[in-house]
């Protein structure tokens, strides 16, 4: 390893995760924080600390500055990212490496590339990886072409933003007479969010599933997929509850995909560990953007493949190459993850407070990744994600029986969390059967507050 010292600048759950592989690689760790996250676990077990500010994330996880005045003063060689935060900035990526740190992911050009759809479905395109059929680039403003072209791919189609994120900047259209109206809207709206008035058009899949494909990637031009995931289960685009490997698709579909995906990766000159997920809908794949960053449900991975996606996306980022190769990754048996939040299960809201009392269940095939602990304060300032809670077993029916049992041991006392939802999804008949499309929860979240309101 070309490093020493890593600094973590993430918090909660994924930057323990960080910390565990760090020190298991002999690493030493930072850990940055605010000033409310003084008690997290990480925080405790780094070799340093450093406050980086106030609770508010623009004023700390978000402060490029500050982030990297902390690792200058601590001596760290490296940052790891996380997820969200500042994970996928390639502004951030770029600083960090100009001022003479590792960035623990890509390269800010690879993050750039990949961060604007438009560019990244190009890229994907030339690798070979299946897209949805839409505009080749962004809209012009020609009306006329634009109707023609959404014609030419048949409605419903979809106005996405190249700039866009987290769900926002997109508008479904259903008839030709409003396509104008939504060009222009989502414009608006993509060069007043994302700083970029660039929008391109897609086919609009109506009842997809979303399946989303591992890879890691070294400086070497080595590149492995490690499956995929089924993460359809979702709330207002937040996923819930997610599982690998995915329900019904066939060996030949993982390695068909996979290797596309893997191909991608040499050809973009990928490092790290990325995910590349795709809108799954009549036995076809379609991709609809890369995530360039360690992902939160990147365990389910790790149980069926038995490979430490942290460990090796720290060793390459170092210039090792990957210490597998696809014949070495074998998927094995079935995984779910729950997302365990602290918020109010049937109104989703935050529930911050003091764990009163924590029973954390174990046994064979059950991890638990989390940072809380009996009388830890969940601030109320940041994401709800207090745990995760992830199980293996031979099977699908066996994983599901294994995770209903796990969460039956589960207690987290003095704030609510959504461990009722998750028994309830998991002994859900459509669930059961596997293959729900990512209108399922909300559909079936509807149902539910109609019969509450009836009863
Ligand atoms: P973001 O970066 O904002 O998450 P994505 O491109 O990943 O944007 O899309 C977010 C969600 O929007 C998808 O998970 C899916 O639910 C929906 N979506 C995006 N593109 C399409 C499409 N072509 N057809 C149907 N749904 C889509």
């Amino acid at each position: 390893m070309n490093f020493e010292k890593v600094l973590i600048a993430n918090r909660g759950e994924i930057a323990l995760r960080i910390l565990r592989a760090c020190k298991q690689l002999g690493l030493k760790t930072v850990a940055v924080h605010s000033t409310a996250d003084r008690d997290l676990l990480h925080v405790k077990l780094a070799d340093e600390t450093v406050c980086i500010g106030p609770a508010s994330p623009k004023e700390s996880y978000l402060n490029i500055p500050t982030i990297i005045a902390a690792a200058e003063a601590t001596g760290a060689s490296a940052i790891h990212p996380g997820y969200g935060f500042l994970s996928e900035n390639a502004d951030f990526a770029e600083m960090v490496e100009k001022s003479g740190f590792i960035f623990i992911g890509p390269t800010a050009d690879t993050i750039r590339l990949m961060g604007d759809k438009v560019s990244a479905k190009r890229a994907m395109q030339r690798a070979g990886v299946p897209c949805v059929p839409g505009s080749d680039g962004a809209l012009g403003d020609d009306i006329a072409e634009n109707k023609r072209l959404a014609a030419k791919i048949g409605y419903p189609i979809i106005i996405k933003a190249a700039g866009g994120g987290g769900g926002r900047g997109m508008r479904v259209v259903r008839a030709e007479s409003e396509l104008e109206d939504a060009i222009a809207l989502t414009r608006r709206e993509a060069d007043m969010f994302f700083n970029n008035p660039a929008v391109y058009m897609e086919k609009f899949l109506e009842n997809p599933r979303h399946i989303e494909f591992q890879v890691l990637s070294d400086t070497h031009g080595h590149a492995v997929y490690l499956g995929e995931r089924d993460c359809s289960m979702q709330r207002r685009n937040q996923k819930v509850l997610e599982e690998a490997p995915a329900p019904f698709i066939t060996p030949e579909q993982r390695a068909e995909i996979g290797s596309r995906c893997a191909k991608a990766c040499v050809d973009i000159g990928y490092r790290g560990a990325g995910t590349f997920e795709f809108l799954y809908e009549n036995g076809q794949f379609y991709f609809i953007e890369m995530n360039t960053r360690v992902q939160v449900e990147h365990p389910v991975t790790e149980l069926i493949t038995g490979i430490d996606i942290v460990r090796e996306m720290i060793a390459v980022s170092a210039g090792a190459p990957l210490s597998i190769t696809q014949d070495d990754i074998h998927i094995k048996g079935h995984a779910f993850e729950c997302r365990i939040n602290a918020e109010d299960p049937k109104n989703f809201m935050p529930s911050p407070g003091q764990i009163s009392y924590l029973h954390i269940p174990g046994g064979p095939g059950v991890r638990w990744d989390s940072h809380i602990y009996q009388g830890y304060r969940v601030p109320p300032h940041y994401d709800s994600l207090i745990g995760k809670l992830i199980c293996h077993d031979d099977d699908r029916e066996l994983a599901i029986a294994r995770t209903l049992l796990a969460l039956d041991e589960l207690v987290i006392d003095g704030i609510k969390t959504n461990i009722p939802l998750h028994k309830e999804l998991l002994t859900d008949p459509a669930e059961e059967k596997g293959g729900v499309s990512i209108h399922y929860l909300e559909q079936k979240l509807g149902l539910n507050a109609e019969s509450t309101k009836k009863s």
